[in-house]
């Protein structure tokens, strides 16, 4: 059984965090240490840890988190100028919370993917 993290008990409301939407599927919060003007946390509510968790069942969900993402893109006016979606995975990948979360980042030039 996977230990769940702190994101967990923010889906369940019992920490604080600044909820932008949320339904029976996912859950998006502004990430607490923003990279950009906007940066957005969107998560499956059910814990899955990593990609390499990823289950045919969690497709549902899964897909819905770039439903709400291109839905909070245009309610943050950051749409037409883009931004970037980012899933990290593991050590490697920079991966710090292991409860997989779909980064929004956007509101200003992102430069190169990588660096
Ligand atoms: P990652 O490195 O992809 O696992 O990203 C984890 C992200 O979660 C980081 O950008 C953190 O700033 C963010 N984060 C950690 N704790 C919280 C929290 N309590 N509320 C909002 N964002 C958080």
């Amino acid at each position: 059984m996977a230990e769940e993290t702190i994101f967990s008990k923010i889906v369940r409301g019992e920490i604080p965090a600044d909820i932008l939407y949320q339904d029976e599927l996912v859950t998006a919060f502004r990430d607490i240490n923003p990279r950009a003007p906007s940066h957005i946390l969107i998560i499956p509510n059910h814990l899955i840890p990593t990609v390499n968790d990823v289950k045919p069942e969690d497709e549902q969900a899964l897909g819905r988190l770039f439903t709400v993402a291109r839905q909070l893109a245009a309610a943050e006016g950051i749409a037409d100028d883009g931004y970037r979606l980012i899933m990290n995975c593991n050590q490697h990948g920079g991966q710090e919370v292991y409860h997989i979360h779909l980064h929004l980042v956007g509101g200003r030039p992102l430069g190169p993917m990588l660096s």
